[in-house]
């Protein structure tokens, strides 16, 4: 049971993007919940129609409403400006000089684009399950291990050339693959993409979220990164948060005891919160 106010959550998407409930809505569940660093994370706009980011011109009511709830509970909580920013070659990434220009204080980079199926519409890895299959049918000629690929190459170079803070859910190519469904993660060539993508961000200076979103919102069974990628992360020493990638403010701090509790059973002491001063290292053992 936490008694004081503790947590962090850097992963919320409020009804400014695909989420639900005001900003301030998250403030009332985040102190009723035990947060006390909470990051607004609204998916950053996109340069061509969908209805799951926030808009240009909303982002600046967002930005200003932040910097006022910021002064507002000043004394009681740490409110952080974010935005979970997509890496899509050519179009944005973590560092694009629109993305600059937003003055955020931190930024999510995540790959839920992989390919343009057509002028209108592009692919998402993480869309429901027939438009998943549609995308690897149409883009790669049903080759499950080419999407999976190109999916990680991505991810190796928004890491290496386009460095976000956090790293967003860092395995969702897997949010389908319940069960199975088209390939299994201790298959060979499915390891060595991954400890491939571990080792481009040990080399980084990003940090690797550990996303309980999938199993709040259940959409996996597992967390994002999967417990295996976890004892990897361990040995290597990449830096981790804890997020819960919420879509409405119920789910602040959904599974986070769980999680604290298997990650201390893997072997970590220490994860890291973002402070008024900077990422900050926790030790694990004050959670619960
Ligand atoms: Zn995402
Ligand atoms: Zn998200």
């Amino acid at each position: 049971m936490v008694l004081e106010r503790k947590l962090s959550n850097y992963h919320t998407h409020s009804k400014y993007c695909d989420g639900h409930g005001e900003l301030e809505e998250y403030i009332y569940s985040s102190l009723e919940k035990g947060i006390r660093y909470l990051g607004f994370s609204s998916h950053a706009p996109l340069p061509f129609k969908n209805n799951w980011t926030i808009s240009k011109k909303d982002f600046f009511k967002y930005r200003e409403l932040i910097l006022m709830l910021k002064e507002k509970y000043k004394e009681i909580l740490d409110i952080f400006l974010g935005l979970e920013v997509d890496y899509i070659p050519g179009i944005i990434s973590p560092v694009s000089p629109e993305i600059k220009a937003m003055d955020l204080d931190y930024t999510i980079g995540s790959v839920h684009f992989l390919v343009q199926l057509d002028n209108e519409e592009h692919w998402t890895v993480d869309g429901p399950l027939y438009e998943f299959e549609r995308g690897i049918e149409v883009t790669f000629n049903g080759d499950i291990t080419e999407a999976v690929k190109q999916y990680y190459e991505r991810l190796n170079t928004m890491v290496k050339a386009y460095p976000p803070d956090i790293i967003g859910h860092f395995d969702i190519i897997k949010k389908n693959n319940k069960n199975n469904r088209f390939f299994s993660e201790s298959e060979h060539w499915y390891k060595k993409l991954v400890y491939e993508s571990l080792d481009a961000v040990a080399k980084s200076h990003c940090i690797l979220e550990v996303n309980t979103g999938g199993i709040v919102r259940n959409k996996s069974s597992s967390l994002y990164p999967s417990e295996w990628i976890l004892k990897r992360c361990l040995k290597l020493d990449i830096p981790i948060t804890i997020s819960s990638d919420a879509h409405n403010p119920e789910q602040i701090d959904g599974y986070f005891r769980e999680t604290f509790a298997l990650l201390k059973s893997i072997g970590f002491s220490k994860y890291f919160q973002l402070k008024k001063t900077g990422w900050i290292e926790a030790d694990l053992k004050n959670f619960c």
